[in-house]
């Protein structure tokens, strides 16, 4: 029996870390975010919400300078102020930000908001709490083994969920009127983004799947849908 009290109390632990990076992480947002207030994208924002029927969508502005957008448990939209002022210095046009929000409300629509909880805060913790485990069986290793199995374990599960988004995202803004184009462009001008310097990767492009898949996989949903000429 005290053999395994420390593998229990390595999962409380986990388990009690992801409760407070939850907690720590909804507390952030609160105290570094503002609501999105810009005249030229309300209108982009209105019409998916109109086609959604939902009174409004609500948009905040997350004040860190990675280029991200995310989805927070509650189901709020988050762009980065780092994103934000690309749009501001019109590297990035209002489609292309809208093509993002799309992207999150997937992400909120289709209940993956748990899972990259995940993502953002308690993998550290579940990383701590495996390697503690399998280092009592395998010592030294046990961690190297804990970490690759976390990695490729929220590899899989955020690769699956981006590309469902991105689904979600393409037929909301057909739907809106908006169009796919806005979101592919903004794939490809991401993807020079992180060529120019290798070293600050944006975050988007980290958890995200290899953008040319992503751009293939919207175009094989317009052939679906009948979008394209030819
Ligand atoms: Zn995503």
């Amino acid at each position: 029996m005290i053999k395994f009290a420390p593998i229990l109390l390595a999962i409380i632990y986990g388990l009690l870390m992801f409760r407070f990076s939850a907690w720590r992480t909804a507390r952030e947002l609160d105290a570094r975010s503002t609501e999105l207030a810009d005249p030229k994208l309300a209108p982009l924002i209105k019409r998916m919400a109109d086609s959604l029927d939902l009174h409004r969508i609500k948009v905040y502005i997350y004040e860190i300078d990675p280029v991200n957008g995310l989805a927070a448990p509650d189901g709020r939209i988050f762009i980065t102020r780092g994103f934000y002022n690309k749009y501001r210095a019109g590297e990035v046009t209002a489609e292309e930000m809208a093509s993002v929000i799309a992207h999150e409300l997937g992400h909120v629509a289709l209940g993956h908001s748990r899972r990259r909880m995940i993502d953002f805060s308690g993998q550290n913790a579940l990383r701590t709490a495996l390697a503690m485990v399998l280092s009592r069986f395998i010592p030294y290793v046990g961690a190297m083994i804990a970490n690759s199995v976390m990695s490729l374990l929220m590899a899989r599960l955020s690769r699956g969920d981006e590309y469902e988004a991105d689904s979600y995202a393409a037929a909301l803004l057909t739907k809106s009127g908006i169009g796919t184009g806005a979101q592919k462009s903004l794939f490809e001008k991401l993807e020079k983004l992180t060529q120019s310097n290798a070293g600050t990767m944006p975050a988007w492009l980290l958890s995200h799947p290899k953008t040319h898949e992503r751009i293939s996989a919207i175009e094989a949903l317009e052939r679906k849908w009948g979008l394209t000429g030819g």
